[in-house]
């Protein structure tokens, strides 16, 4: 195994013990073919390619490791948080596909906690395979950071809602099966009163959605039209009116694992792959890229104390001290990947597919309000 400058893997090594490191090694030593290697490589934003993704769940599923922090009893690998990381350690080390499900890390564990039996039945199998995609309608024209102001409406009628309204800044909607979203049903109310927690399915009639394209030409995020949809009442988290507690809910989990050390430690190997051109890295480089290894490691140990992507987190400012640290930690690797590689394509949208990330699910103000309120800053 390439370990770049020799910095190592996992700072979770010793919480976990050797059987299931053995089993884990040996896993990904057979089922990565040079293939996925390659697409774990080629990777620049949040997703590998569909077809390499594809397979790599497939596998994954088979093995029963798809949904890592998921229960056995739902279909998970039911592993603790250092079990999770030794395995997200050991395939970053070895290029595996990166696999980004809002279904496996938000709305899966949600579903899981609070979700009806008929619901688990329903949505559970359906992620796991990979016949369901979600993507997150929380965001607005004018909800953003005050996402309790929220307005697309639902008005009752008979067993269903009818939405009307919009979404804004929803990614990889244009994939998605599903929506999960923050409405408004009691017309009459304000900020986080008379919101529902609603379960949608894409396709029905009175949905459209309209590509967002980005500076990078990339495209990931849209608007989103409701017309009149009709959608099942039933088909909600939480009460009715009392969507907000589940929302919240729903960001601690998805802030919990938003940036993994995952993905920090492919976003490294890549920057020292860029360093390692003719004649090597400058000195300085090299320290930097050290510094930057310690400060995964040090995120790492955080991750684990905080238990992060666990199926329930109640600890809400521990969640934003994950963000916050993980998504600047990003982004200083990938503008350390410039420095060591400035003039290479590869280089150049990895550091733009992490500018967002201290925006998505709350920007780093926002995170740091949550903190300072925490720990009784005025
Ligand atoms: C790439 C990308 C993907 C996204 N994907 C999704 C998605 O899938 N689903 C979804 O629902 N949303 C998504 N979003 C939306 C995202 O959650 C919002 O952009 C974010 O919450 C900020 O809201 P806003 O853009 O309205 O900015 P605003 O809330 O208008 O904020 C503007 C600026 O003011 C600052 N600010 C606002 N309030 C405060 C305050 N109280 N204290 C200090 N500073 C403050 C902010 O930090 C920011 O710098 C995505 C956004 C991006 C960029």
């Amino acid at each position: 195994m390439d370990g770049g400058f020799g910095i190592t893997p996992s700072g979770t090594s010793g919480e976990v013990d050797r059987a299931f490191r053995g089993a884990v090694d040996a896993f990904l030593e057979e089922a990565l073919s040079e293939d996925l290697r390659a697409a774990g490589r080629a990777t620049t934003g949040l997703k590998s390619s569909p077809e390499a993704c594809a397979v790599w769940r497939d596998k994954l599923r088979a093995r029963g490791w798809l949904a890592p922090s998921w229960p056995v009893e739902h279909g998970g690998a039911g592993w603790s948080t250092a079990q999770r990381l030794y395995f997200e350690n050991a395939s970053a080390l070895r290029d595996a596909p990166l696999l980004q499900s809002s279904g496996i890390r938000t709305i899966g564990p949600l579903i899981i906690a609070e979700g009806t039996l008929e619901q688990k039945l329903r949505y559970l199998p359906a992620i796991l395979s990979g016949r369901h995609e979600w993507c997150q309608g929380f965001s607005e024209p004018q909800a953003g950071s005050d996402l309790s102001a929220v307005s697309l409406r639902a008005e009752r009628e008979g067993d269903d809602f009818i939405l009307t309204g919009s979404k804004l800044w929803t990614s990889f909607a244009q994939y998605a099966t599903h929506m999960f979203l923050l409405a408004r049903c009691d017309p009459g109310s304000t900020g986080g009163d008379g919101l529902v927690f609603l379960l949608v399915e894409m396709n029905r009639p009175g949905i459209k959605v309209n590509p967002i394209r980005f500076i990078d030409g990339e495209y990931e995020t849209n608007e989103v039209f409701f017309d009149r949809v009709r959608t099942p009442a039933a088909d909600r988290i939480g009460e009715i009116g009392g969507g907000w507690k589940t929302a919240k809910r729903l960001m601690a989990i998805a802030r919990s694992n938003n940036t993994t050390t995952g993905m920090l430690r492919r976003a490294l190997r890549a920057a020292e792959r860029g360093a390692t051109g003719p004649g090597g890295a400058a000195p300085s480089l090299r320290a930097r890229l050290g510094q930057l290894a310690m400060r995964i490691d040090m995120f790492e140990a955080l991750e684990v104390h905080a238990g992060a992507g666990r199926i329930s987190i109640d600890d809400a400012p521990a969640t934003s001290v994950l963000k916050v640290m993980a998504t600047e930690l990003h982004q200083a690797i990938t503008e350390a990947g410039i420095e060591a590689a400035p003039d290479t394509d590869f280089a150049q949208a990895k550091y733009f597919a992490t500018r967002a990330a201290t925006i998505y699910s709350g920007t780093s103000e926002v995170h740091r309000n949550i903190i300072a309120r925490a720990i009784g800053c005025p």
